[in-house]
C-alpha cells in the first residue's frame, strides 16, 4: 500500500489529505487512521495528476544515524561507530517532492545523501523487535541534505544538518517492504551518483529503530534516517537531485540559490 499526504492543485482547502495511492487514483482517508496500517476510506478520491505531493509525514523529529555503511565512513577516513552515531534534524527541515532545497549563503558545500527512511506509526518507547515491527507504518526516500563544510568546521552536526529544506522526504509510503535489501542510489542531473544496499548497512533499519526506542520515544509520523551509503557530493543551484530506495520510488528535488 501506498501512503500520500497531498493538497488538490485546484482546491480551496490550506489543509494536507491523506490518501491511498494506487496507480493513479487516490482514495481519501482520515488523518488519524492514515499510519494505523487500516486507513479508514472517507469516500473522497483525486487523480493523482490533479493533486501536489507533500512530504508524506508530518514527524516532531528525523533521528538519523551518521556512518551507517561501512563504504561511506572509508570515504571519509572514519572507523565505523561502534554503536550507532544519532544526530537528529529538525521537523522544520522537512520538504515533499519537487520542492526545491534552498542552498544557504553561509555554506560552501551542500551535499546530497541517499537514504532509506522508516516511518513510524505508532508511539514507541523501548520494547523489543516485535514491537517495533508492529510500530513501523512503512518506508520512504529521504536526501540528508548536509552543509559540508559547517560539519567540518563546527565539529557537531546540528547546524549543517538542520538549515530549512534540508530533508527531502517522499515521495510517498511503502507500507509493504522488507527492507533488509533493496536498493538504494541518488541521481545529481540524471547521472548516477550513489548506488547500494540496505544490506551493507552496519546497523539494519529495525535494529537500528529498537536503539533509537531504547533512547526516546517515538511519535506517529517521526522519520528514522537510516544512513547514506558512500558516493556524497556537492550539489550547485540549479542542481536536479534524485534519491531512489528499490520498491518505494523516487524522490526529486531541484536546488535553489537560495
Ligand atoms: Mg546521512
Amino acid at each position: 500500500m501506498r501512503l500520500v499526504r497531498f493538497l488538490p492543485t485546484s482546491g480551496h482547502s490550506a489543509t494536507p489529505l491523506c490518501g491511498v495511492l494506487t496507480g493513479e487514483d487516490i482514495e481519501v482517508v482520515t488523518e488519524g487512521s492514515y499510519l494505523s496500517g487500516s486507513p479508514q476510506r472517507t469516500g473522497g478520491t483525486f487523480r493523482l495528476p490533479d493533486v501536489t505531493l507533500l512530504a508524506p509525514c508530518a514527524p516532531t523529529k528525523v533521528v538519523a544515524v551518521g556512518l551507517n555503511y561501512r563504504a561511506h565512513a572509508d570515504e571519509f577516513g572514519e572507523a565505523a561507530p561502534a554503536k550507532p552515531k544519532l544526530f537528529m534534524k529538525p521537523s522544520t527541515a522537512v520538504i515533499g517532492p519537487e520542492q526545491p532545497i534552498g542552498y544557504p549563503p553561509s555554506a560552501a558545500q551542500v551535499d546530497y545523501e541517499a537514504e532509506l527512511a522508516v516511518v513510524i506509526g505508532k508511539t514507541l518507547h523501548g520494547g523489543g523487535r516485535e514491537a517495533v515491527a508492529a510500530a513501523v507504518a512503512g518506508y520512504t526516500c529521504l536526501n540528508d541534505v548536509t552543509a559540508r563544510d559547517l560539519q567540518k568546521l563546527d565539529g557537531q552536526w546540528t547546524r549543517a544538518k538542520s538549515f530549512d529544506t534540508f530533508c527531502p522526504l517522499g515521495p510517498w509510503i511503502e507500507t509493504d517492504l522488507d527492507p533488509t535489501d533493496v536498493p538504494v542510489s541518488s541521481r545529481l542531473n540524471g547521472e548516477p551518483r550513489q548506488s547500494s544496499t540496505t544490506a551493507l548497512m552496519i546497523v539494519p533499519p529495525l535494529p537500528l529503530v529498537e536503539f533509537i526506542a531504547g533512547v526516546m520515544t517515538l511519535l506517529p509520523g517521526d522519520v528514522v534516517a537510516t544512513g547514506t551509503p558512500e558516493g556524497v557530493g556537492p550539489m550547485q543551484p540549479g542542481d536536479v537531485v534524485e534519491v531512489e530506495v528499490g520498491g518505494v520510488g523516487v524522490l526529486r528535488n531541484t536546488v535553489s540559490g537560495e
